[in-house]
């Protein structure tokens, strides 16, 4: 068999790095085509050293001298630009691009690689909150050329194998509840950076960690859901389950719920994107019921979580507002890491860019970006 030839954009990332594992335990499965960074120099040296990937592309130009420097003596193409990886999205050779770019950064690249018929692995989530609407055109017959990579996702996709003919009910997305589920109302107001930045599953980048302590991570793993799944917002639903041990679950029309289960692990479902719909060996913990003491479930509140009430009115609302409500929140969360707003600000900052920004032009990727922009200098001058 030929090795599956992969693109991974943002491979010195969370995922990225791990997506690297898994492809360095497989060399006869997988080969890396391409890698790209940001401005991680060091690290991408190091992955070019390691994988000889065809070529490797450094997103901030400033420092592809660097890069050059660090890497040495190499066959690997150096070049540098947030275009180049866009250009190598629709022109390099692959099999698959997996996207574990972060943020609005990511759109882009996945709708070039749909565009151009390629098959795509999405971590990066935001690709279906802001562009959901234009990027489901490309994907019509299906998810084949659309794999999600997200945990939740992934589990839904595991459910599914098998049941084509058979129509969904629900979806039961489950959520940890973060470091902040029991956390006295009004003690939220007091959360340091540094307390949020500690999950107590999962070890991920610091925006999606953010976004898991408020809960905005599950709205948009619901507006992904209903993009990837293609049923109606009321019939997906968020279910509190700290031990995070349950990914997801599926109840059909005769009222049989399906589970995916496992210990978390983002390989898992990384490998799987990769392979589906076959399962290749995988070096994780197995599932130990004699030490697993319970299984715990609660209703998500609210209140406590205004993050996901705006993203269920913004999908319910659709149209421009699921890439406003990320956008102003990649600046709220940007602003919290910096120190410069209280986590209670993040919802506040994320509101008021949706009651400012209303563009009233038809959707289009020219004018989904100008509406981010816009939203994005909105959300960086508002002071609370
Ligand atoms: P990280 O912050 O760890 O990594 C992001 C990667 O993207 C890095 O390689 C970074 O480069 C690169 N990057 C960042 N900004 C840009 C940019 N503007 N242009 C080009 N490259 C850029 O993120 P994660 O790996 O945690 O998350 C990636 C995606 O996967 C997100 O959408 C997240 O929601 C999703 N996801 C992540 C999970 C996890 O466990 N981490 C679980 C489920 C989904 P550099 O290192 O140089 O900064
Ligand atoms: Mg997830």
């Amino acid at each position: 068999m030929e090795p599956i030839n992969v693109l991974l954009l943002g491979s010195t990332g969370s995922i990225g790095t791990q997506t690297l594992e898994i492809i360095r335990a497989n060399p006869e499965k997988f080969r890396v085509v391409g890698v790209t960074a940001n401005s991680n120099c060091e690290l991408l040296a190091k992955q070019i050293r390691d994988f000889k990937p065809e070529f490797a592309v450094i997103a901030n130009e400033g420092k592809l001298a660097q890069l050059r420097e660090l890497t040495g003596q190499t066959e690997t193409e150096l070049c540098s630009g947030y275009d180049e990886i866009l250009d190598r999205c629709t022109d390099a050779k692959y099999d698959v691009l997996l996207n574990a770019l972060v943020g609005f950064s990511g759109f882009l690249p996945t709708v070039k690689a749909l565009k151009s018929g390629k098959k795509v692995a999405l971590a990066n989530k935001e690709s279906l909150v802001v562009g959901g609407e234009l990027l489901s055109s490309y994907t019509k017959d299906g998810i084949k050329n659309l794999i999600p990579v997200d945990s939740e996702h992934s589990a839904i996709l595991q459910c599914l194998v098998g049941e084509e003919q058979n129509p969904i009910e629900k979806l039961l997305i489950t959520a940890s509840g973060g470091p902040f589920r029991t956390t006295p109302l009004e003690e939220m107001k007091n959360i340091t950076v540094e307390k949020a930045l500690k999950h107590p599953n999962w070890s991920m980048g610091s925006k999606i960690t953010i976004d898991s302590a408020t809960m905005m991570n599950k709205g948009l793993e619901i507006i992904e859901a209903y993009w990837l799944y293609n049923l109606p917002i009321e019939n997906i639903e968020a279910v509190i389950h700290p031990q995070s041990i349950i990914h997801s679950m599926v109840t059909f029309k005769d009222g049989s719920t399906k589970a995916q289960m496992g210990y978390p692990d983002m390989k898992v479902p990384i490998q799987y994107a990769l392979t589906w719909p076959d399962r290749i060996p995988l070096d994780t913990p197995r599932m130990d019921f004699s030490t697993l003491n319970e299984l715990t479930f609660s209703e998500v509140d609210y209140e406590r979580f205004p993050c996901l009430r705006l993203a269920l009115n913004a999908i319910s609302e659709g149209g421009f507002a699921p890439a406003i409500l990320n956008a102003a929140n990649e600046i709220a969360v940007h602003r919290f890491l910096n120190k410069d707003i209280p986590y209670i600000h993040i919802p506040v900052i994320v509101e008021r860019s949706l009651a400012k920004i209303q563009p009233t032009v038809n959707l289009t990727i020219e004018t989904l970006m100008e509406a981010d922009t816009e939203a994005r200098a909105f959300a960086a001058s508002i002071r609370v």
